[in-house]
């Protein structure tokens, strides 16, 4: 059964098993230190029960968490889009039973099942849906629970695909601008110009004929959107270090706001050798999980002059905020990639406000109609006019549209049980008290062995 807010049933199911806690008795607070303490839960008896997951069918799959408590109060979090809910469920024998309000110690214990690119998304959504619950229990929003709100809005860059026609890319643009975004990338795949002669090197690479074309439709996007409106570009196909340098010094003269994943994240010193070869500014990010783990050497050496962590990817919020702080440190602003659901947006968002160094974020769900109906409680439409409004509301601020989503499932069924995943995938040994096993005698006993 899904859990209501909670209600009295709830609260009293909770209450039945604190008899020896402390009540939260409102007269013996000191007058207006309990505000906005939701004073229907008990934090300190707070455990987790359960997690559970569904799959939107969208522009990509969005793959949604739910994470249950033993008091009513749950929390959502989002994998990263076009990933698999199972990143995330495989981490659930982890976290049952722990105290969701320890987000460094849980997060800390699911840290080693991380990996890079869609392999960050399970930490990532379980680390969403941990600020959700701690902000709904202790009253305040997401962001409070990281850092301070240093932005009332949060500006957005939009996607936007591309056309071979340069005139009609360039109308794309004018559309985007109509809806009042005022940041802008574009696609620009060298294969656009493939089938021109002598365009596109035998090494995929375009010739120095092939950038002349490319620059056209840099031109036609410059010439709808404004020569002084910022303007990211992105998908040229993955080329050497030299010929990223040969790209970069050819869009100089359009001012590109960055040039996005000319190579591999991995290569910082190919990319410090680019990005020390142009004023086109370089970025980079989109596919890295953790601070350590990935983005460490490439702001430390300042290979890149713009990170852009997905924060379905890279952690969520403190992870990011982490990892946006450190970049700040080294004079590298961020940006934040984003292509999933609303779930994963305001997530992003609450992170996005409390990041000095911020400088906007993506939504690549501008042509998807129901979009913003994935979810109540958020501002309608979501994005206005290129900008989202940072939520006050506890917890990442936002309740799922149950009729919406079942209309967009992937797969039948609505966070169904998940007992396939009560169980360690790995480290089973970790088990806390007696467990039935062969001991180190060989004998089978229920007993406890390290
Ligand atoms: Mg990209």
């Amino acid at each position: 059964m899904k859990p209501t807010r909670l209600s009295r049933r709830n609260l009293l199911r909770a209450s039945a098993g604190m008899a020896a806690l402390p009540t939260f008795a409102e007269a013996a607070e000191p007058a207006g230190a309990m505000r906005g303490v939701n004073r229907r839960s008990a934090p300190s008896a707070l455990k987790i029960t359960d997690m559970r997951a569904c799959t939107i069918a969208a522009n990509y799959d969005y793959p949604i968490i739910r994470i249950d408590t033993n008091q009513g109060v749950y929390g959502l979090g989002e994998v990263r889009d076009a990933g698999v809910k199972g990143i995330a469920l495989i981490l659930k024998a982890h976290l049952l039973g722990k105290d969701p309000l320890q987000i460094d110690t849980v997060l800390s214990s699911i840290r080693p099942f991380a990996g890079q690119g869609r392999m960050g998304g399970g930490y990532s959504a379980v680390d969403m849906a941990l600020h959700d619950i701690a902000g709904k229990v202790y009253g305040v929003p997401a962001w409070k629970l990281i850092g301070s709100k240093l932005r009332d809005r949060v500006r957005c860059y939009c996607d936007t695909t591309g056309h071979k026609d340069p005139k009609i890319y360039g109308q794309r643009m004018v559309e985007r601008k109509k809806l009042g975004y005022t940041f802008f990338k574009m696609d620009l795949y060298t294969t656009t110009v493939a089938e021109r002669p002598g365009a596109v090197h035998q090494n995929g690479a375009a010739t120095e004929k092939g950038l002349k074309y490319l620059c056209e439709y840099i031109a036609a996007v410059r010439d709808a959107i404004g020569w002084d409106a910022p303007l990211g570009a992105d998908h040229f196909g993955r080329l050497s270090v030299n010929d990223s340098i040969r790209y970069a010094r050819a869009f100089e003269p359009y001012q590109l706001a960055w040039a996005e994943d000319f190579i591999d994240w991995r290569d910082w010193r190919g990319y410090k050798k680019i990005s020390e070869a142009t004023t086109t500014p370089i970025l980079t990010g989109e596919n890295i999980f953790g601070l350590e783990e990935g983005f460490l050497p490439l702001i430390e050496n300042q290979a890149v002059d713009i990170i852009q962590p997905d924060p379905e990817t890279s952690g969520a919020l403190r992870e990011t905020k982490r990892i946006g702080d450190y970049a700040d440190m080294f004079g590298i602003p961020t940006v934040l990639h984003f292509a999933g659901s609303p779930v994963g947006c305001m997530a992003s968002v609450h992170l996005a406000c409390t990041l000095k160094n911020f400088m906007v974020m993506e939504n690549h769900a501008v042509d998807m109609p129901w979009w913003s109906d994935l979810v109540l409680g958020a501002p309608k439409p979501i994005v206005e006019k290129g900008y989202i409004t940072v939520p006050d509301k506890p917890g990442l601020g936002i309740e799922l549209n149950e009729s919406v989503i079942k209309e967009h499932l992937r797969y039948p069924g609505y966070f169904e049980p998940t007992p396939m995943y009560d169980d360690f995938i790995v480290s089973g040994f970790r088990r806390v008290g007696p467990w039935p096993h062969f001991d180190e005698d060989g004998k089978w006993c229920n007993c406890v062995t390290y």
